[in-house]
C-alpha cells in the first residue's frame, strides 16, 4: 500500500542509475496566499518557502504578507484620519477596524 502523505501527490516514472524504473513521488506546492481584506493575490510569497531565509519568505512591510499593499495604505491612512479627528471609529469598516488597532 502507497503511504498516506503519498496519495494524492502527484507521481512520476524515473530510471534509477542502475537501472530500474522507480516511481517518484512530487512534493504539493502551497496554495498562493491570499490577502486578507480583499482576498487579492500577494506579492513577494513564493509559494515554495522551504530553504529560503526569513526575509525572502514575505515583504518587509507592515502586514506583509497578510495584507496586500493597497490595503495597508487604506489602513495607514484611516489611522492618520482617525489621530487627527477627521474620521472617527464607528465611521472604519470592522474588518479593517482589527488591523487598525495592531498598527502603533
Ligand atoms: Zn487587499
Amino acid at each position: 500500500m502507497v503511504e498516506p502523505r503519498f496519495r494524492t501527490a502527484k507521481r512520476r516514472k524515473k530510471k534509477s542509475p542502475t537501472g530500474l524504473i522507480v516511481r517518484i513521488y512530487k512534493r504539493d506546492k502551497e496554495a498562493a496566499r491570499k490577502c486578507a481584506l480583499c482576498d487579492a493575490k500577494l506579492h513577494g510569497v513564493p509559494r515554495d518557502k522551504r530553504k529560503l531565509s526569513k526575509t525572502e519568505k514575505r515583504p518587509e512591510r507592515v502586514f506583509g504578507g497578510v495584507l496586500c499593499a493597497k490595503c495597508v495604505q487604506t489602513i495607514i491612512k484611516d489611522k492618520t484620519r482617525l489621530e487627527n479627528g477627521y474620521m472617527e471609529e464607528k465611521d472604519v469598516p470592522v474588518k479593517r477596524l482589527k488591523f487598525l488597532k495592531q498598527l502603533k
